[in-house]
């Protein structure tokens, strides 16, 4: 009998990274670690106010340097998200190390207590690390083949006071997952309309999956938010993250109908199938959406469409790091938050400023 190749997660290899390594710095340690990710050295080191490179004056008891050329005061969270922070650096590593080491999404009530740190605390510095991770994407055009589709998130009406009419037959076809129980008789009831309003908040995730070697799964994945999912708002998407020309399978929904016009275009019908006699299917989107999906009503119970578009690349993120070890999710991440500014999201959150607009991607 073939043995079963275990997935990279399950590997020894994956676990390079431990929680104890965290755990055993000192704050002294944590800061040190903070400062090589972001220069690579903690005596010299470019000053973020004029640029310039050098070994500037230390100001110990403050964690400080002075800059030797413009006489600024600046420390190694100056111009990062992490700016102002009031957390010890230990704790903010441990809260990026919970984050990359999550196999399905991290809520903050799972570890603000853990932390002790309040829960909008831990909210808010999660959504940091995915604010970086979406800032931070790379949205070069994919190329080759590429699955797209388009799932359905946020604005969830309640169920009904009134429940649907259910016969015994409706029951038994269910029970058999027939596909007559998708289709109920008898009575629809009445959707109030505060709760119909609550379908306004709902938002499309369309995501584009560039394949790689057969078996291999999706090499990388661009995801955008849009309002509905027809042809006005998927083929702008579509054809600015894929080259022309490449090869595009998705479903034999209408907002993909015209993608022939700019790609080598096939489509599955999934009223009848999965997969065609040729094979052709969008089984890689449909395997993002299956862990969005989860996400939403397991870990997270509810995504503001403010921030959807944090939340679903923060998943595009997790399926392209799956091949990558803990140690190296854990150095991206990093690597990552220095490549950002001060967070535009979640700048004044804690002192209750909201935002104003919605990310789309
Ligand atoms: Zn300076």
């Amino acid at each position: 009998m073939q043995k079963q190749k275990r997935p990279f997660c399950q590997t020894k290899a994956y676990r390079n990274l431990t929680e104890d390594e965290i755990t055993q710095l000192t704050e002294e340690q944590a800061r040190e670690q903070f400062t090589l990710f972001r220069w690579g050295s903690t005596t010299e080191m470019p000053c973020p106010n004029c640029g310039e490179a050098d070994k500037h004056y230390a100001r110990r008891s403050r964690n400080q340097w002075r800059c030797k050329h413009c006489y600024s005061d600046f420390s190694v969270t100056t111009g990062t998200p992490f700016l102002n922070r009031k957390l010890p650096f230990k704790t903010i590593l441990h809260l990026i190390y919970d984050f990359i080491a999550a196999p399905k999404g991290l809520a903050a009530n799972e570890y603000n207590a853990k932390r002790g740190i309040t829960l909008r605390t831990g909210f808010l510095n999660y959504h940091k690390i995915r604010e970086v991770l979406f800032e931070t994407r790379d949205l070069t055009p994919l190329a080759g083949l590429v699955h797209v589709d388009g799932g359905h998130f946020c604005g969830k009406p309640r169920r009904p006071r009134q429940r649907q009419q259910v016969t015994s037959g409706i029951v038994n076809n269910k029970l058999r997952n027939r596909k007559a129980s998708m289709i109920p008789g008898g009575q629809t009831p009445v959707m109030e309309p505060w709760n119909r309003d609550k379908l306004k908040n709902r938002r499309i995730a369309i995501v584009l999956r560039e394949i790689g070697k057969k078996g291999d799964g999706a090499n990388r994945t661009i995801v955008a938010v849009a309002m509905s999912e027809n042809a006005l708002n998927a083929i702008p998407i579509i054809r600015k993250y894929v080259l022309p020309g490449s090869q595009v399978w998705s479903d034999d929904g209408h907002a993909y109908k015209r993608l022939p016009l700019w790609y080598d275009h096939d489509c599955v019908t999934h009223s009848k199938e999965y997969s065609t006699n040729n094979g052709v299917n969008n089984n890689q989107a449909e395997s993002y959406f299956s862990r969005l999906r989860r996400a939403e009503y397991g870990v997270y119970h509810g995504m503001r469409k403010q921030y959807f578009a944090f939340y679903a690349n923060e998943f595009a993120w997790r399926a392209d790091m799956s091949k990558k070890s803990l140690g190296e999710k854990y150095a991206d991440a990093m690597e990552k938050i220095f490549k950002c500014g001060p967070s535009k999201a979640w700048r004044g959150y804690a002192q209750g400023h909201r935002l104003a607009f919605e990310y789309f991607g």
